[in-house]
């Protein structure tokens, strides 16, 4: 799925919502705050003794003078001459390639296969008196591998079969908030077609809610305003979505489970037991297609009933209604549900001192059609970074623990290869994995970071070692300066007092998810991007020729996340001991936590506010007569919580990682110290969350109904958010309790180094 990166908050696809993760970037060029950091060159490094800094670093330097540029554009062209989406025979080349590349540079290489359900479309109309919509992407003449051969045309990926006649009601985002104001209009979308613009949160949200409401089919279009020509010039003129672009992508229901979905929580090997199709909770309830703005256009029109309301309202050149329409609109899908064959590509190296200390590190290779700049982008910039880690080993270098190079494939239908992967291995996993570092698309502008925040100190100190290509600052001072221009005069004192980038808690949209939310492996998710712009992910036109005119034309950007990427797991896989800060992790768990009891304030005070409105009758008056509005119903009264439990339980954590880091000044380097270390990430693992089990991690989990946006602390703060004031109740000491366990693995560490 996606791309790049900001900045404190995450990130990525050229807009909010648009991309597998989330965040974004409608920035184009930012003035440049030259700031000095406080911080002095690095004559220490977090994990390792004194007398071993100087061979780390210069086996980085030689690391970094071998990377070669010159590389990135050539195998960029090689993989996505071709569409190479999962199961695809030109993937299978690429998976061949590839393999062929790592081995020839000393890892121990292969392919494990799995067998995966895939829906690819069988028939696709969208229909109504007087116009048929298009649903296809032309070639254009400037862009030499838009009509591939092959390549999967536009369609949302696990949606169901289905065929419906009905009228249509435009939704804005689709997301929660936006049924409410609906429902403020007095409109309805039972037994009706939804048409929700991409973005607001993940697009497999958009049909999940509107089924949960009723409607009968859901359509996705790409509004010129969000990535279109309201954004800049279109495509091949500029870099923006034109009006025949359509954004593909999966709709299964991933914040229950991602992975094949007939196959939740095992490995998809020969001989699973698979769900029936008609049972996987994943699949879409309503049938599902996403359109582009040129075929968008016609249907919106036909909308009637209210304007709607401003922030609704997209670029498009006529008065957005909300409908329900004059039309009926025929949607008729229906898939091939075929099982297939993801190929990911596993490369080792292993270690001399730590071999059963695996260091993973992976970025997909499928992709929707030739998939330039999502995921080939970072995919090539991996193979440099892996080339490079072969040329250190060739010259007499060994890793101390195992690295672990990964290609996955089936990452845009749903995480599939990642996820088989983890699910079949869990318990190997479970013992050796040290970390997982994931990357995706990658562009020109600021590295952003998300990722387990006992890897917070470590990743800044990386940062501070790489130098930005185009401004010749270190990485770590770009993002700060991007960072400093948008915030406000308080966060500015904060950040120029303490220049610590505070890495981001991942949600979910990309392969870390069954890293860190299954089985509880410290993880990071990082890349460049933010001054690329451009409209074309997960269309035809994310191709070759676009990515070189757009992306990263010069590929330096590959090269510094090859750099920077490289920087980290040499230092995982050489850390005297393992590189984990818990004083850090304390500090944002309580943060974090800290927005709990206000949510639950707020949520009190609109909660009396309302009721007080609606039994005196206040707020008809200050609704507009000719635009009749419904009112709100009386709301249940929020609870009291004692949040002791939990409150208490971080003050320990602050205590236990305090006395750990006086312990890891002196700390002797040892297998069970590492041991130790391992256990901290994995005691967050619980039974489950509610409703959805495959997610473990207390702390981090993708949003019930965000999707890519994280939830932090997300059995509690979505109990509450969701008004079911007993599960958060009952959520509370189990959240205490896994962080009891992370206190003990930290003392068990503390006791082990000293
Ligand atoms: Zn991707």
């Amino acid at each position: 799925m996606g791309s790049v990166v900001s900045i404190g908050v995450r990130w990525s696809g050229r807009f909010p919502g648009a991309c597998c993760r989330i965040g974004i970037f409608m920035i184009g060029l930012l003035p440049l705050v030259a700031v000095s950091l406080s911080v002095a060159p690095d004559s220490s490094l977090v994990g390792f003794k004194p007398e071993s800094v100087s061979a780390q670093l210069s086996a980085e330097a030689s690391f970094d003078h071998s990377l070669n540029r010159e590389d990135l554009p050539v195998w960029l062209k090689r993989f996505s001459a071709k569409p190479h989406h999962v199961g695809s025979p030109y993937g299978l080349q690429n998976a061949n390639f590839a393999l062929s590349l790592f081995k020839s540079w000393g890892f121990n290489a292969q392919i494990e296969r799995f067998d995966v359900l895939f829906a690819s479309p069988k028939e696709r109309v969208l229909e109504m008196p007087g116009f048929k919509a298009r649903l296809e992407e032309p070639a254009i003449r400037e862009d030499a591998t838009s009509k591939a051969p092959g390549g999967l045309p536009p369609y949302n990926c696990y949606s169901c079969d289905g065929d419906v006649t009905a009228k249509l009601v435009y939704v804005n985002y689709g997301m929660p908030k936006d049924y409410e104001t609906l429902e403020s209009y007095g409109v309805s979308v039972k037994g009706c077609i939804v048409i929700a613009r991409y973005g607001g949160g993940w697009r497999g949200i958009k049909p999940k809610v509107a089924a949960e409401h009723g409607a009968v089919g859901c359509l996705i279009y790409s509004d010129p305003r969000d990535d279109g020509f309201y954004q800049g010039e279109v495509y091949p003129k500029g870099a923006y979505r034109n009006p025949n672009g359509v954004q593909r992508g999966s709709v299964a229901d991933m914040p229950v489970y991602p992975g094949d979905p007939s196959t939740p929580g095992v490995g998809s090997v020969s001989g699973v037991k698979r769900l029936p199709l008609k049972e996987i909770p994943t699949i879409t309830k309503i049938p599902c297609q996403p359109i582009s703005y040129g075929d968008a256009l016609p249907l919106l029109k036909t909308l009637r009933g209210p304007v709607a309301p401003d922030d609704w309202r997209g670029a498009l050149p006529m008065t957005y209604h909300i409908g329900p329409g004059d039309a009926d609109v025929h949607l008729k899908l229906s898939f091939h549900w075929d099982i297939v064959e993801a190929r990911d590509v596993v490369a080792k190296l292993p270690g001399s001192v730590l071999p059963d200390e695996w260091v993973i590190r992976g970025n997909h290779y499928d992709g929707w059609v030739t998939g330039a700049d999502d995921p080939l982008s970072g995919a090539v910039s991996l193979l440099e970074e892996a080339k490079g880690i072969g040329a250190l080993a060739k010259s007499g270098w060994r890793p101390k623990r195992t690295i672990v190079y990964c290609l996955w494939d089936g990452e845009e239908p749903g995480l599939l290869g990642s996820t088989e992967w983890v699910e079949t291995h869990a318990d190997e996993l479970a013992h050796k994995a040290v970390s997982y570092l994931n990357t995706d698309s990658n562009g020109r502008g600021f590295l952003g970071v998300g990722g387990s925040h006992c890897l917070d100190k470590f990743v800044n100190e990386v940062e501070r070692s790489v130098t930005d290509p185009e401004t010749h600052l270190t990485v770590a001072e770009r993002a700060l300066d991007r960072k400093l221009v948008s915030a406000t005069a308080d966060e500015r004192k904060e950040l120029r007092a303490k220049p610590e980038m505070e890495i981001a808690a991942l949600g979910s949209g990309s392969d870390y998810s069954s890293f860190l939310q299954h089985l509880g492996i410290a993880s990071l998710d990082m890349g460049f991007g933010g001054e690329g712009g451009g409209g074309v992910y997960h269309s035809t036109y994310d191709s070759y020729d676009w990515y070189t005119r757009f992306g990263d034309p010069s590929f330096a950007y590959g090269i510094a996340l090859a750099e920077t990427a490289g920087h980290t797991m040499l230092r995982l896989a050489d850390a005297d001991v393992l590189p984990f800060d818990f004083v850090r992790q304390g500090e944002i768990f309580s943060k974090y936590f800290q927005e709990i009891p206000k949510l639950v304030d707020t949520m009190r005070n609109e909660t009396v506010e309302t009721n007080r409105e609606v039994l005196e009758g206040t707020l008809k008056a200050t609704y507009d007569p000719t635009n009749p509005r419904v009112l709100p119903k009386i709301k249940d009264p929020v609870p009291v919580f004692d949040f002791a439990p939990v409150t208490k339980a971080l003050d320990r954590l602050k205590a236990a990682a305090k006395a750990y880091d006086a312990a890891s000044a002196t700390a002797k380097p040892a297998p069970e110290l590492d041991e130790a270390l391992l256990a901290t990430e994995r005691a967050l693992i619980g039974d489950g969350l509610p409703r959805r089990t495959w997610y473990r991690h207390m702390i981090y989990a993708p949003g019930f109904y965000t999707g890519y946006g994280v939830k932090t602390f997300p059995s509690i703060r979505e109990a509450i958010e969701q008004r079911q004031w007993n599960e958060a109740k009952a959520e509370i000491p189990k959240v205490a309790a896994v962080l009891d366990r992370l206190i003990s693995a930290i003392e068990r560490a503390a006791h082990k180094g000293s």
